[in-house]
Order: structure tokens, then C-alpha cells, then sequence
């Protein structure tokens, strides 16, 4: 049956026309795909992207607000067991004080990011959502805070957040497994993405590119999943290896095969918005560019205060350390420009239902 198996080029033109494979053709897509392929599939996307969202790129305002974290996610430089993480908290004041910048900077979400951290109970975190709300009644605010129960999320909603970003990491349990403590699940993961779809916020998932032990097959149902959930965003970048972790000498993911799978996935959802993410911005100079390139429409600029953003660290050589938020959103906005698109002011809903 060898003489049957179909070629890479035609199960991109599959994809395109299904919006969905099987799961041993995405292994055969992912593990046969070449340069010249990925610049074809990477025309696709473009293609695609502009049918939806034209050439304009939404921006986030990423406030990483705290780093303490009660995990230990194996990969992660904020993880409990570092000792060198100089561990800081942004009070409420501070969190708004970003806002304001980042209006005045024509921001119209706020991604509230953060470690696991005890203290941003629902007592302290449902009154700032509201207070933010109150103050900026004309944007998004979307959380990032990892797992917390049914009723919390309800909570959180209820007092004004919008969206939530919960990478599922990896679907495959025993490579999650690999990837983190015995306390945290796949399925305890993939639950809480479940719970925060049914509650009726606009979810965003995704997976690390090249995290350790990774190989086609789990993205392959990577692929699969995220096609169960539909989403309305997927974040997705490198692996990036950092030397305080118990990762510290695996390799980090490539810029490659992270391109290759936002093509795909913009592809498979044609409408989902795709952040061309800040770790693809590390590992290479023009990443970010690349990613827009390949079909991802959204950069999410950070907005800490410039004295936290060195201790918030997840990999090594993070970009974007030393920077005061506007001189970010200016570079980027040349970088955008360079490249035939725009950075607009807009709340940028997703059209992904
Ligand atoms: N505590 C929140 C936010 C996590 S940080 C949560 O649990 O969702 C956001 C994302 O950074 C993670 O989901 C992970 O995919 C990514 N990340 C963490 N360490 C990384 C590393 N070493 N390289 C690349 N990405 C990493």
C-alpha cells in the first residue's frame, strides 16, 4: 500500500478543505513536512488569515503580575523549586497603574498573567477584575492564572473577566507526565479548559513546540484536541530551555517546526486568533515577523513595570526585559508595518465560535 499513501501537499490541500486529519495524517504531515513545503502552507495560511482579519494584528498588554507559584512544572523558571527566582507581587494599585499606561498606549486588553500564587485569592482578584472593568469599560480583560476550581472561574467571570488562557501543554498524558509533578493532570488541565468554555469565556489554549520527550504523535493530538475544544485563540511557541530547572540542558524547540504548526492550526480553524508569542521572539530576532507570516494576527507586548520584568522569567533570554512599555509597542508597530500589516486599536474579539 506503500504506493498509496498520500503526499504531504495533498494533505495540506486535505486540511484546507476538511478543516480537520486523521490522527496518523498529521503525524505524516508533521514528520514529512520540507522547507519548500512550509513556504507553500505558510501562503495558505497568509491567505486565510486575510479572508478573516484582514492584515490587522491585534495587540494584548501582558501584565505578569506576580511570579510566585505554588508548581513545579519541570520546564518553567518560576516554578516553587527555584531559589533563585527573585519572587515579587504586584499590589492592585500597580496592576491598574499598568492599565492606564497601556491604554493611553491604545491597548484594549489586559492579559493579567501570573504564577499560581496563593495570595490573588478570589477575594483579592474578582474585586481589581471589577475595578479595571469600571475604569475601562471598553476593553477585554483576559486571565491567565492556571487552574482553579468550577466555582472560581464562575466568580471571576461573573465580576468582569472575558477570556482565559490555559495552555493544555501537552494532550498526552504520559508526556505530561514527563513534563511535570505527579500533582498536576492532563486531565485536571484539559478539565479546567472544559469548565471555562461551558462557563462562556473566550478560551485560549496551546502547547510548548518542541518541550521535552515531544515527538509527532503528541502533536498530532494536540492537534486533535484543540479541534475538539475550537477554541478562540491558540498560543503556541518554543520550548525554551532554562538553566535554573530541571530542563536546563534539553533542547529548545526551533523556530521551524513552531511555524509549521501555526500554519497548520491556522489552517485547521481559519478564524481562531494565533499570537505570534514572545518565546518565538527569543529564540529568533525576526520570530515574531516569522509568526505573523506563517497566519498568527496577534502580539502580546508586555506591560509589566520595567523593574519586575527581569524576574519574570520562564526560559533564558527573554526579549523585551529592559524596555518601558511604549518604546515596545513603537518597535513593534515598525516591525508590523515592515511586513505589509497593521497594529490596530480594537478589543479584537475572536470570530472563532
Ligand atoms: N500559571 C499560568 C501561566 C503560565 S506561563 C498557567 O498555568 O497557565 C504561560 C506559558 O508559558 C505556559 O503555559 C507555558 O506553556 C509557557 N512556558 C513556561 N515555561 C516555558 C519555557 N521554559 N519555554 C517556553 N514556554 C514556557
Amino acid at each position: 500500500m506503500e504506493y498509496n499513501r498520500p503526499e504531504p501537499i495533498q494533505l495540506i490541500h486535505k486540511l484546507r478543505a476538511d478543516r480537520s486529519l486523521t490522527k496518523d495524517e498529521w503525524i505524516a504531515l508533521i514528520a514529512n513536512r520540507t522547507p519548500d513545503l512550509a513556504e507553500y502552507l505558510f501562503s495558505l495560511a497568509r491567505e486565510e488569515r486575510e479572508l478573516y482579519y484582514g492584515r490587522d494584528i491585534y495587540i494584548r498588554g501582558l501584565i505578569e503580575f506576580t511570579n510566585y507559584c505554588r508548581n513545579d512544572c519541570l520546564y518553567c523558571g518560576i516554578r516553587k523549586s527555584n531559589p533563585h527566582a527573585v519572587r515579587y507581587r504586584l499590589t492592585p494599585d500597580a496592576v491598574l497603574s499598568c492599565c492606564r499606561t497601556g491604554y493611553e498606549l491604545g491597548f484594549r486588553t489586559f492579559v493579567l498573567q501570573g504564577g499560581e500564587d496563593g495570595y490573588y485569592t478570589d477575594d483579592k482578584l474578582a474585586p481589581l477584575i471589577r475595578h479595571i472593568k469600571e475604569l475601562y469599560p471598553d476593553c477585554a480583560i483576559t486571565l491567565s492564572v492556571g487552574e482553579r476550581s468550577y466555582d472560581s472561574y464562575r466568580l471571576l467571570f461573573d465580576a468582569g473577566a472575558d477570556r482565559y488562557l490555559l495552555r493544555h501543554e501537552t494532550y498526552n498524558a504520559g508526556h505530561y507526565s514527563r513534563l511535570h509533578p505527579p500533582s498536576l493532570t492532563a486531565a485536571a488541565r484539559q478539565k479546567c479548559l472544559w469548565d471555562l468554555r461551558s462557563i462562556g469565556y473566550q478560551v485560549g489554549t496551546g502547547f510548548m513546540v518542541g518541550s521535552p520527550y515531544q515527538t509527532p504523535e503528541h502533536l498530532a493530538e494536540d492537534m486533535l484536541f484543540i479541534k475538539e475544544l475550537n477554541p478562540q485563540m491558540v498560543g503556541i511557541g518554543p520550548f525554551i530551555s532554562h538553566r535554573r530547572t530541571p530542563f536546563a540542558d534539553k533542547e529548545s524547540g526551533t523556530l521551524e517546526l513552531t511555524l509549521f504548526m501555526l500554519a497548520l492550526l491556522r489552517l485547521m480553524l481559519p478564524k481562531v486568533l494565533l499570537p505570534a508569542t514572545t518565546a518565538l521572539g527569543t529564540i529568533d530576532p525576526c520570530g515574531r515577523e516569522l509568526g505573523i507570516l506563517a497566519g498568527a494576527n496577534v502580539v502580546m507586548p508586555n506591560l509589566s513595570p520595567t523593574e519586575v520584568r527581569k524576574d519574570y522569567l520562564l526560559y533564558d533570554n527573554k526579549i523585551c526585559t529592559g524596555d518601558e512599555a511604549a518604546e515596545c509597542v513603537s518597535s513593534l508597530k515598525e516591525r508590523i508595518e515592515s511586513i505589509g500589516c497593521r497594529i490596530v486599536t480594537a478589543r479584537g474579539d475572536s470570530l472563532n465560535y
